[in-house]
């Protein structure tokens, strides 16, 4: 009988990990059978949502057919829950509820905004994490046009929204509040471009400040001032669904699935979770952070886990490592700090229209991977993680 591989979430990695199993399923023949479960029929390129929020975008949602191989099954529905011990996955498809029973499981629900973390976020803020949100963003930007817009959230996702937003509405008071200082994780040549690119937008940077609390026309600062806020935009921090830690998988504090080197789950072998939703580590032992550059790599290694298992072969753990940063910052300028495997930040750095442009093809490039002939682009970013991982380990060495 066929092995059953069930995916759960086409995102990047699950989308990744799905396609790289449809290539190992018609290798072994009948012998594995991929499934693919995913709330729509479509794939987000979810690293474009500050675009949509900002009113530029279009051309990011794509049919799941472009990417999917013959071979997947696609099931769209709403997983509500899956049991590791039965193997078994619940979906919810229009008014009734499928049980999908896998073998192996690939675990790839992603993330969510974190808009729970201080109160009236959830209720007044616009987030960014996911499509809706974004176009939420959007609409309330062209329809209630806010004098002011507070960005919450300096890290790079923070900074790509407060850029692009500020850009395409020149004239609107854009502020940008973050507990730390701008752009954290790059070096300081970088951290100075992101500065004058933010003074060059008039957009007016809070550094060092948290928020207590958003309300309708205003957030609360955590010394009590009070900062006009007539749409609040959320970036603080990405949260995961909580169904692997309700299934009983071992998961960190946040709820991310704690994998071993195959991005296997450590306490239950018939898992593997890879993107967002998972805690694998990076070459340096530190946790890999929420990124797609991640993401896709990790979707791939995880598939060729589980084919050499089936094959009766151990496989190698996959050393994960950084090349770069990349961070959009308006439709003309970026910064790609270059960086070492362990993420430090390297003294080269791409800033301007050249770094927008890279930006751009490093961003057509993560969904080219997914699509026609992107197979070899897909085992090709494999490659370039465990080449550049594998030097760092011998630099440490
Ligand atoms: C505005 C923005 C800009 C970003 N820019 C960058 C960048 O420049 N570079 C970078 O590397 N990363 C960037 N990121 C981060 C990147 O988008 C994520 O790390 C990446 O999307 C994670 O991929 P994933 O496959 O794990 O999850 P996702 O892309 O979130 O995919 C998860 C999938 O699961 C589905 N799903 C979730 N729950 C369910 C359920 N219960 N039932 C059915 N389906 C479900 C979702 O619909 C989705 O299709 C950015 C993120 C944002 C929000």
């Amino acid at each position: 009988m066929a092995h059953e591989l069930l995916v759960l979430g086409a995102g990047y990695a699950g989308l990744s990990a799905a396609r790289r199993a449809a290539h190992h399923a018609r290798k072994s023949g009948a012998g594995l059978r991929v499934t693919l479960v995913n709330a729509t029929d479509t794939f987000v390129e979810r690293v474009r949502l500050h675009e949509v929020a900002a009113g530029r975008a279009d051309g990011v949602v794509h049919p799941l057919s472009d990417s999917l191989d013959p071979a997947v099954d696609l099931v769209v529905g709403w997983v509500e829950a899956f049991d590791a011990e039965a193997r078994t996955a619940e979906v919810r498809v229009g008014d009734r509820v499928r049980t999908l029973r896998y073998d192996t499981l690939v675990y790839a629900l992603g993330s969510t905004a974190a808009a729970d973390a201080v109160p009236g976020a959830a209720e007044h803020a616009a987030t960014l994490a996911g499509l809706e949100g974004a176009r939420e963003a959007a609409r309330r930007i062209a329809q209630e046009r806010p004098r002011t817009l507070t960005v919450v959230g300096g890290g790079l996702t923070g900074l790509e929204a407060v850029t692009e937003i500020a850009e395409a509405h020149a004239g609107m008071d854009v502020r940008l509040v973050t507990s730390g200082p701008v752009a954290a994780g790059v070096g300081a040549g970088g951290r100075a471009h992101v500065l004058k690119v933010l003074e060059r937008l008039n957009v007016s940077v809070h550094e060092h400040t948290r928020v207590a609390a958003v309300e309708a026309d205003h957030v609360k600062l955590e010394d009590g001032d009070l900062l006009e806020s007539d749409l609040t935009v959320w970036n603080a921090g990405f949260g995961v669904p909580p169904l692997a830690a309700d299934a009983g998988l071992t998961v960190d504090g946040s709820g991310r699935v704690l994998v071993d080197g195959t991005l296997r789950s450590v306490s239950h072998p018939d898992v593997y979770a890879v993107g967002d939703a998972a805690h694998a580590d990076a070459v340096d032992g530190r946790e890999l952070r929420m990124s797609c550059a991640m993401g896709l790599p990790m979707g791939t290694a995880a598939a060729d886990a589980v084919a050499a298992r089936l094959a009766g072969r151990e496989p190698d753990a996959t050393p994960f490592g950084y090349m770069n940063q990349c961070v959009s910052l308006g439709r003309r300028d970026g910064l790609i700090q270059f960086v070492r495997a362990d993420d430090s930040p390297g003294r080269v750095v791409l800033t301007g229209r050249p770094a927008a442009r890279y930006k751009e093809m490093i961003v057509a490039s993560a969904y080219g991977g997914l699509t026609g002939s992107g197979q070899a682009q897909a085992a090709g970013y494999v490659w370039l993680a465990r080449a550049v991982a594998r030097r760092f380990l011998r630099r440490a060495a």
